[in-house]
């Protein structure tokens, strides 16, 4: 061969090869149907790439759509509006970009969709700040381990649950077994806390949302509140990036050193939606029909919550995500990958909510992981044996319900127990501030409450706190100040409580 001829085919070769990289940038629909085309000749695509399709008609913007399954010759994706008028053949361009979303405290106060298109009707958010959907969580040698406390306001939750700032806390359990109220209360609780909230809204209905949102701007905490929503009546792709455009929004504040309190309600319904995903996608079913890799969906979101160290300035996400079960079955497949991902998880039980205990934590299957380093210490002293006392009651009553016999001692932590129970019901929309939560807790700990009836229980708590405000407020303010249950402030929140009971005895009988 000679030198002119290898050449020349050098010389074919390098024109082939620039033809192939123009055709990478656009490819052709080769199948479409139920907000699903399969694209072929993007192989430079990338995952969660927005790719431009025609537009419905003349002078429209282009149909995006979500470039998810990368395949050797073809790119299945997911249409992401009005999809009807695309056919076999049509074009479809590469964009460079992932989906992301608008970001900054433009956001605030704002109710918005996965795309962050403003639902409110409150004008256009003026950002220009973007985040893509989809981030790599911070690496380990960029956290810091949890140590600040994020109240929920919820004495059940505080006391023996504790949630730290950048902890990720699963709120599971049946329909209507108050688990939205549990995030709503502690968003709520975050007022003046110097932390802002992302409630995203995920296959819930129109109603619900909108109930949460009046709930949020009566109390004043829309102020640095987020609401991303993704309805039940919304296609499936939107219900599936609304979680990561919120840990996008919820990023850029935490990346600023600030504090922010994301709640995931609920992430059984984005895996639902991931599965019909899936399946249109023709991607094999695993167990209960979700594809293989749900539990990497549900863990790369999770993990973007965390506690930054401070030279990556010291900012925390916290997660609450919450997850539906079904006859309070924990151990079906989403409810357990994700108790697997989370630090804890908070059980709330369908017969204690019907029996009246509410929030129905069942304290026996609730734990939380780290939140103990972050609780104040005068709430851990107070609250420590609170745990075991009623884990013991549980038995006991179980027992008791058998018998009539009981020795003293049984009887006692009968009495003890079921007062305990009592004081840990709370209303909803009433967070209590921590000072106030360790000094009821306090009271019935050390069993000043025995004596009393138990139908009483909440009233006298009530009346205390008040009093306490009004006449000894140097108690709750030293257990604020420090953080812990000094001697002598111990002392004389002993000697209050005597004082007030014997008045409250007296008013009562
Ligand atoms: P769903 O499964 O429909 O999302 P859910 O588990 O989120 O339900 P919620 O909507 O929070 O439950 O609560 C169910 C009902 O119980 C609501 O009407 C709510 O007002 C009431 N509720 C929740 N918590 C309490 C509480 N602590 N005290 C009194 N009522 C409560
Ligand atoms: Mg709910």
């Amino acid at each position: 061969m000679r030198p002119e001829e290898i050449s020349s085919i050098i010389r074919q070769q390098i024109d082939k090869y620039k033809a192939q990289i123009e055709m990478a940038d656009v490819g052709t629909v080769i199948q479409v149907g139920d907000g699903i085309a399969r694209v072929y000749g993007l192989e430079k695509c990338m995952a969660m790439e927005l790719l431009e399709f025609p537009a419905p008609g003349p002078g429209e913007e282009p149909t995006l759509g979500m470039a998810l399954n990368l395949e050797e010759d073809n790119i299945g994706c997911v249409l992401l509006g009005a999809y009807t008028h695309i056919k076999e053949g049509d074009t479809v361009k590469r964009t460079g970009r992932i989906v992301s979303v608008p970001v900054g405290d433009a956001l605030l106060g704002r109710v918005v969709n996965p795309l962050g298109r403003p639902l409110d009707g409150k004008g256009p958010i003026a950002t220009d700040r973007f985040r893509p959907v989809e981030r790599i969580a911070p690496g380990v040698m960029k956290r810091k381990p949890v140590h600040q406390p994020l109240q929920t306001g919820l004495k059940a939750i505080d006391s023996m649950i504790p949630i730290g700032r950048g902890q990720r806390e699963l709120i599971l359990g049946d329909r209507q077994t108050g688990k939205t109220a549990i995030a709503v209360d502690a968003i709520i609780n975050q007022k003046g806390k110097d932390c802002i909230c992302i409630y995203v809204a995920v296959g819930q209905k129109q109603s619900t949302v909108a109930n949460v949102v009046q709930k949020l701007t009566d109390t004043g905490s829309m102020e640095y509140t987020i609401v991303v929503s993704a309805t039940a009546s919304d296609p499936a792709p939107l219900l599936f990036i609304a979680p990561f455009a919120g840990a996008a929004m919820g990023e850029e504040f935490m990346h600023q050193g600030k504090h922010v309190l994301i709640v995931y309600d609920d992430l059984s319904k984005q895996a639902a939606a991931y599965r019909e995903l899936s399946l249109l996608l023709r991607r094999p079913p695993g167990r209960e029909a979700y594809p293989g890799d749900v539990f990497n969906l549900h863990s790369r979101l999770l993990e973007r919550a965390c506690k930054l160290s401070d030279a990556e300035g010291a900012g925390s996400m916290t997660a609450l995500p919450i997850i539906e079960t079904q006859a309070g079955d924990v151990s079906a497949y989403i409810p357990t990958n994700v108790i697997s991902i989370t630090d804890g998880q908070i059980y709330l039980e369908a017969d204690l909510f019907y029996a009246g205990q509410r929030p129905a934590v069942n304290v026996g299957l609730s734990v939380s992981r780290v939140g103990g380093a972050a609780q104040i210490k005068a709430m851990r002293a107070v609250a420590g044996s609170l745990r075991l006392d009623l884990a013991q009651y549980r038995e006991l009553a179980a027992f008791a319900q058998f018998g009539s016999d009981l020795d003293k001692a049984t009887q006692a932590r009968l009495t003890r127990g079921q007062r305990m129970m009592e004081l840990l019901k709370q209303n909803q929309y009433v967070p209590m501030a921590v000072e106030d939560q360790v000094m009821s807790i306090y009271a019935a700990v050390r069993g000043y409450l025995d004596d009393l009836p138990v139908d009483q229980v909440l009233t006298f708590e009530a009346e205390f706190l008040k009093y306490m405000k009004a006449s000894r407020p140097e108690v709750g303010q030293a257990i604020a100040g420090t953080g812990l249950l000094e001697k002598d402030t111990e002392e004389k929140l002993q000697a209050a409580i005597k004082d007030f009971k014997a008045m409250f005895v007296k008013q009562q009988s």
